[in-house]
């Protein structure tokens, strides 16, 4: 590629591109293309995961990269997570071997406990990925099973050498500040979704002075969440056409697209924006270049938009719901 972005430098060393390509709710039909011309465009990261349903389709871009002489696999870091349903000992290792062969991989670069729920068991014979009711409906099932235990089980695997880093995704500072204290491997990444609404101040602070680093999901906030057609995203204005947004992209002469990704960035946070158009990816990966950056001022200004809105939020599944 002719552009090489920046990377996050990680308490091992290894370094982790700094802006990855999401793969939430690629379609069939789009999956393989997308990964792929992600890959040619230098894209280095794929953010990936058992619950969307579409690892074999990523992964079939992936291979197809390869073969193609595209990328190497050394080159690429694959990511995928654990859904709830596979928190127990005895199930993760099946959860992320499925994963691997969807993939098409030998390893995973890096590999998050996707939420620090337990819920209850769901064979892929069943249904496949699980999602987040137990009769596929409106029964949110939970398990016993606590995040040591799935986090012990994933240590043997990193052992092994099926992962290279374990993540944890949707952990507030008290769940990370209590995994800290038993993990034997050390948890690189933290994953939760941050954007204006959602600035994660203090979480990210917090993360980073443990050692980990931090990647924002969801970074044009409502975006995602309107193909959903998720209330609270209808009903938030969107960061597109958001005042102090707007005016900060049209003084750089960037879109608002732009201005978001590059205000995650320059927090030092890895980002891993989702597009199917190329055009799109191409301009999201190009936020790394630093020929314009944001001043202080403009920073501080779109932080100010938070209002600790998460569209992301479990809380509103579990409505109703007594654990036991
Ligand atoms: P996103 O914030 O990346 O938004 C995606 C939407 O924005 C799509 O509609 C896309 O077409 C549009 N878009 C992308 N680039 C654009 C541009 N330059 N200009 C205008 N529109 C643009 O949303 P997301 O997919 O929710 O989050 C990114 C990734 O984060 C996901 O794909 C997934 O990999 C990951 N994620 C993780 C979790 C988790 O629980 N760990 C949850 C949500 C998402």
């Amino acid at each position: 590629p002719h552009y090489r972005e920046p990377t996050i430098i990680l308490f091992d060393g290894s370094q982790l591109p700094q802006i990855g390509a999401g793969t939430w709710k690629h379609s069939d039909e789009i999956a393989p293309k997308a990964i792929y011309t992600s890959l040619q465009l230098g894209y280095r990261l794929l953010d990936g995961a058992c619950d969307y349903g579409n690892e074999k389709v990523c992964g079939e871009g992936l291979r197809r990269a390869i073969a193609d002489g595209v990328v190497k696999r050394e080159d690429v870091w694959v990511a995928s997570k654990l859904w709830q349903t596979f928190h127990a000992m005895e199930h993760v290792r099946a959860a992320v071997q499925k994963s691997l062969e969807d993939w098409g991989v030998e390893y995973f670069d890096l590999y998050y406990i996707h939420f620090p729920i337990s819920l209850a068991y769901v064979p892929f014979e069943t249904r496949y990925p699980p999602g987040w009711y137990y009769d596929g409906e409106s029964e949110v099932r939970h398990s016993r099973v606590p995040i040591r235990e799935t986090w012990e089980a994933l240590e043997e695997l990193v052992d092994e050498g099926l992962i290279r880093h374990l993540g944890v995704s949707n952990f507030n500072s008290a769940l990370l500040m209590d995994l800290l204290k038993y993990a034997r491997v050390k948890p690189a990444i933290l994953q939760i979704e941050i954007h204006p609404y959602n600035a994660q101040l203090r979480a990210v602070d917090y993360a980073q002075s443990q050692g980990l680093a931090v990647t924002a999901y969801s970074s044009f906030g409502p975006q995602s969440f309107l193909e959903l057609k998720m209330s609270k995203a209808l009903h938030a204005p969107s960061l597109f056409m958001q005042p102090v947004v707007t005016q900060i992209a049209d003084a750089h002469n960037k879109t608002q697209a732009e201005v978001l990704l590059k205000w995650a960035v320059q927090r030092g946070l890895a980002v891993v924006p989702k597009a199917d158009d190329v055009r799109l990816q191409e301009l999201n990966l190009r936020v790394g270049e630093t020929s314009w950056m944001l001043s202080e001022e403009e920073m501080e200004r779109i932080s100010g938009l938070d209002m600790h809105l998460r569209f992301n939020d479990p809380a509103d599944e579990f409505e109703g719901c007594h654990i036991f």
